[in-house]
């Protein structure tokens, strides 16, 4: 979920990559992981939620939060089955979702991700390891007894943005395109759109049932009435920021016209990811002609 400094800027600044994902102290971290159904776990650390779904033909790993985490984060996995990392999703192309996959990668794991996550990475001229596999709309992965659906979701966070849903467990990771701790963020700079975000809200309703428990990329398990709610949030925003636009106002009028007073109590982050401002900012930018 974060922006993260390029490349070039880590070359002239001669650090090593460890250095300034340094500037967060990883050393106090603790991986706790939260059965949801079955053998479909997640796990909480620092950075998104990780999926895992454990089973005799090896372990399913979704998303892999930073670099320097992946031994506490094989050391927790480890903890529940002696079975390596066979395949890992990238939901999207955050740092705080695919730090770790140059070190899983040399673990043995083979990466999947939507064919933008790669090419985004690249354009964004990110250091993380890009996912080796890539597909275009969707893909199955028939393992541990269960068969997960992988599959593009319209642009939303980013233009890369898949869900993973777990079909006999009935439980769906929906990346950062859902989150339970703060407004929907969305990396316009990478592909993401506000408009793009309530048709994937909308589609994860779609395959969801009143039983789907669901992961979201940051937050607690959730289900479909609550990913409902958020929805409708964004439609009453979206038909506010409209009538907006249509009588003149600017973008900064728009984010200081307290268009969502009455959600930011539950939903305003403290930080620009998750602000009511970058959300209007994203809805004021899709909506004006
Ligand atoms: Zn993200």
């Amino acid at each position: 979920m974060f922006r993260r400094i390029s490349c070039k800027s880590l070359m002239l600044l001669a650090l090593p990559l460890s250095t300034l994902v340094g500037a967060q102290d990883f050393k106090p971290v603790e991986m706790i992981v939260h059965p949801v159904s079955g053998n479909v776990s997640y796990i909480e650390g620092s950075g998104g939620n990780m999926g895992l779904f454990i089973g005799d033909d090896g372990v399913f790993l979704i998303d892999d939060q930073y670099a320097p985490l992946t031994g506490k984060i094989v050391a927790a996995i480890g903890k529940l089955t002696d079975k390596p990392v066979r395949f890992l999703i990238n939901t999207h192309m955050h740092p705080d979702h695919t730090g770790g996959n140059e070190n899983f990668g040399k673990l043995g794991a083979t990466i999947f991700g939507h064919d933008n996550v790669r090419i985004q990475m690249a354009l964004s001229d990110y250091a993380e390891e890009p996912p080796l596999v890539t597909f275009s709309e969707d893909i199955r992965f028939h393992i541990n007894g269960d068969t997960v659906h992988v599959f593009k979701t319209p642009d939303a966070h980013t233009n890369g943005d898949s869900f993973i849903r777990f079909m006999a467990a009935n439980v769906i990771h929906t990346g950062d395109v859902y989150r339970t701790t703060t407004y929907p963020y969305i990396d316009v700079a990478n592909g993401g759109s506000f408009l793009g975000t309530i048709k994937a809200l909308d589609l994860l309703i779609e395959v969801s049932d009143s039983k789907t428990r669901i992961i979201p990329g940051h937050g607690v398990v959730s289900n479909v009435a609550e990913v409902r709610a958020v929805r409708d949030m964004l439609l009453i925003i979206r038909d506010r920021v409209i009538t907006s636009i249509a009588a003149g106002m600017t973008l900064e009028q728009t984010q200081k016209a307290g268009l969502t007073a009455e959600y930011d109590p539950r939903w305003a982050s403290a930080t620009r990811i998750g602000s009511p401002e970058e959300l209007l900012r994203a809805a004021y930018a899709d909506l004006s002609p």
